[in-house]
């Protein structure tokens, strides 16, 4: 059986407009070509936005130079019904080599299953009534439901990549988001981060494009802003990746929590820190609007 790897948000959600390729005439991009379910289109633009997440059609075909910062790990994504007697809270459960996240969405529990890089095909030979009962285990108050999982098509595999661009931009397109920078679900931040990029996009050039026409130094000044909060962002994650993640999944006993956890319970003043990285990011963003606007 072969597994479909999405995006978090492709998952529930996939684009009713499906964008295939660039045009570009003379060295700069000028518009996308789509499919959609009436058939193909092209849409010209001053601008083309590529803000396609983390396997951007829109960053493969303007041929941008990657750095990949690498992941060792995948997730398994799937939803399991919640019940008024549930406790409250996000869950997260480790174990040797096993974590499980339960992530409240009042009527269900989003439920992640980290696994290792490319360590799916080891949980499908496994067998589907081997996971349900490893989750089980993990998370005893779910064993009542864990058949809703009837078979693979519920378990979602969703590729993890922590990447970014060397270059945001060419002439006529810029990235953001993902499509710049691939965030790791560590910390839940990628989705600030993309909606701090598209804020300071707006910022940056909506006041340009009033007065006539945006230039690269505009792309460039957009990425400035946006790459040193990218930058300090992706080496939390990463050094989480490898310090916390990466030990529990080569673990083979239970292990102990790692030394940031348990400085953070040890001082729980220092439990702000995270909360205002994780809500706030390095570099909060504020829309401006213009003035008589
Ligand atoms: C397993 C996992 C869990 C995560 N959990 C969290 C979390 O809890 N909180 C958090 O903040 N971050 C989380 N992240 C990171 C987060 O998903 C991303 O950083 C964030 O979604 C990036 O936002 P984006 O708008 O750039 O891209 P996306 O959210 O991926 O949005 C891209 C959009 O473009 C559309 N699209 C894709 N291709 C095309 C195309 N060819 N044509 C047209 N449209 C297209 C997609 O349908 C989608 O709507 C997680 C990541 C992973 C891998």
């Amino acid at each position: 059986m072969r597994f479909r790897s999405v995006a978090a948000s492709q998952a529930e959600d996939p684009p009713e407009a499906d964008v295939t390729a660039l045009v570009e005439a003379g060295g700069r991009v000028t518009g996308v070509r789509a499919e959609t379910p009436e058939g193909s289109l092209t849409v010209r633009a001053d601008l083309v936005v590529g803000a396609d997440g983390r396997h951007s059609t829109v960053r493969a075909n303007a041929g941008l130079e990657t750095l990949d910062l690498g992941a060792p790990m995948d997730v398994l994504w799937m939803r399991l019904s919640r019940r008024p007697t549930d406790p409250e809270q996000t869950l997260g459960r480790i174990d040797a080599g096993k974590i499980f996240v339960m992530l409240n969405r009042e009527d269900y529990w989003q439920c992640a299953y980290v696994i290792e890089k490319g360590g799916f095909e080891r949980v499908h030979q496994a067998g589907l009534a081997s996971f349900r009962e490893e989750i089980a285990r993990l998370a005893p108050h779910l064993r009542d439901r864990v058949g809703e999982l009837g078979n693979w098509s519920d378990i979602r595999l969703l590729t993890v990549t922590v990447d970014r661009l060397r270059s945001w931009h060419r002439p006529g397109l810029l990235c953001i988001g993902d499509a710049a920078h691939a965030m790791s679900p560590i910390g839940g931040v990628g989705i600030n981060l993309a909606i701090q990029d598209a804020v300071a996009a707006a910022n940056i050039l909506a006041p340009r494009f009033r007065q006539g026409g945006i230039g690269d130094n505009d792309l460039r000044a957009v990425q400035r802003r946006r790459e040193f909060p990218t930058r300090a962002m992706q080496a939390v994650q990463v050094f989480m990746q490898n310090r916390v993640i990466g030990r529990v999944l080569e673990s083979t006993q239970r292990p102990a929590p790692p030394l940031p956890v348990r400085l953070l319970g040890r001082w729980p003043l220092l439990q702000r820190l995270p909360a205002r990285l994780i809500g706030l990011g390095f570099r909060p963003e504020h829309v401006r609007m213009p003035a008589g606007a």
